[in-house]
C-alpha cells in the first residue's frame, strides 16, 4: 500500500515524523510531501499567485513552498504521478481539530484534497493541553494510530468522505477507549483579535483563541475528547444542508410565470 503523508505544521514539525512512523509500521511504501514553512489555519487554500517550488529533504521526502492542499496535488499528480498513493495521512497536528475548527485547519484539508483525488484520507491530531512541564503525549497517537488506520481501512466509506481523529490529552494507557463521533460546536468565545503595540508604539493584531464548550453533547468530537477518548468524526466534503434546501425548493422563485422555469429545469 502506497501512503502519502502530508500535514500543515511544516516539514520540520514533531507531528510529521510522528505521523511518518505510524505510516512505516503499515507500509514500506511511504512518501512526505510537506509545507516548507507552518500552514496551520491555511484551510483548504491553493496557492494561485506565486509558482510552487519544492526541494527533496530526504528520501522519499520533499517540500513544497504551499500549502497543505497545494502539497497533496503536487504529490500525486507529480512526485507519485507513476502510481497514485492508496491512502493519504495529515497530521499528527500540535493540537486538535473539534468542532468548527475544521473549517480552518490546513491538517483536514491536506485529507480533503486528497478526498477529492479518490484517495482514502485520514486527519490526525494531537490534544496539547497546557502541561506547565510541556509534556505532549505524542506517544498517543504513536501507540494507537496503525490499529485505527487499519481498523478504518476495513470498512467501505461512503463517497466524499474523510476521516478526522484527534487524540486527547492523554497517555496511551489513560485514554479511556475510542468513539465515533460528529462534529461538535463550541458555544463561547470564537475567535477574537488581539491588539498588541510595536516598537514604534503602532498597534499590531493577532487573531486569539478563547474557547470552550462548558458541556458538549453526547456523541460530539468535543464530548469524545473531554471524556478521555480518542474521536473519529466522518466529515462529508458536500456541505448542502438538505432540509434547508427542501425548504427553500418551496420559497424561491421569480415571481408570475417565470416560476415555470422551475418546472421547466
Ligand atoms: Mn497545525
Amino acid at each position: 500500500m502506497r501512503i502519502l503523508i502530508t500535514n500543515d505544521d511544516g516539514a520540520g514539525a514533531h507531528g510529521l515524523s510522528v505521523l511518518h512512523q505510524i505510516a512505516k509500521s503499515i507500509s514500506d511504501d511511504v512518501w512526505i510531501v510537506a509545507p516548507e514553512t507552518n500552514q496551520s489555519g491555511a484551510s483548504h487554500a491553493l496557492t494561485l499567485q506565486v509558482p510552487l517550488r519544492y526541494r527533496e529533504i530526504g528520501d522519499h521526502a520533499f517540500a513544497v513552498r504551499g500549502t497543505p492542499a497545494d502539497c497533496v496535488i503536487m504529490g500525486v499528480k507529480h512526485v507519485l504521478k507513476d502510481k497514485a498513493p492508496d491512502l493519504v495521512l495529515s497530521g499528527v497536528n500540535h493540537g486538535s481539530n473539534l468542532a468548527e475548527d475544521v473549517t480552518y485547519s490546513g491538517t483536514i484539508a491536506g485529507a480533503m484534497e486528497g478526498t477529492l483525488l479518490g484517495i482514502r484520507s485520514i486527519a490526525m491530531s494531537l490534544t496539547i493541553g497546557f502541561d506547565p512541564e510541556g509534556r505532549q503525549h505524542w506517544k498517543s497517537p504513536l501507540e494507537h494510530g496503525p490499529r485505527l488506520v487499519e481498523q478504518l481501512l476495513s470498512v467501505d466509506w461512503p463517497e466524499s468522505t474523510l476521516m478526522n481523529i484527534n487524540y486527547p490529552d492523554l497517555a496511551p494507557g489513560d485514554v479511556k477507549g475510542v468513539a465515533a463521533t460528529r462534529q461538535g460546536r463550541r458555544d463561547q468565545g470564537g475567535l477574537h483579535i488581539q491588539e498588541r503595540s510595536d516598537t514604534w508604539g503602532d498597534p499590531y493584531f493577532w487573531v486569539g483563541f478563547e474557547r470552550r464548550r462548558a458541556d458538549p453533547p453526547k456523541d460530539s468530537d468535543l464530548r469524545a475528547i473531554a471524556d478521555g477518548f480518542i474521536s473519529v468524526t466522518p466529515l462529508h466534503l458536500n456541505l448542502t444542508h438538505e432540509r434547508a434546501r427542501d425548504t427553500l425548493g418551496g420559497v424561491l422563485s421569480l415571481g408570475g410565470d417565470r416560476n415555470r422555469l422551475k418546472d421547466a429545469g
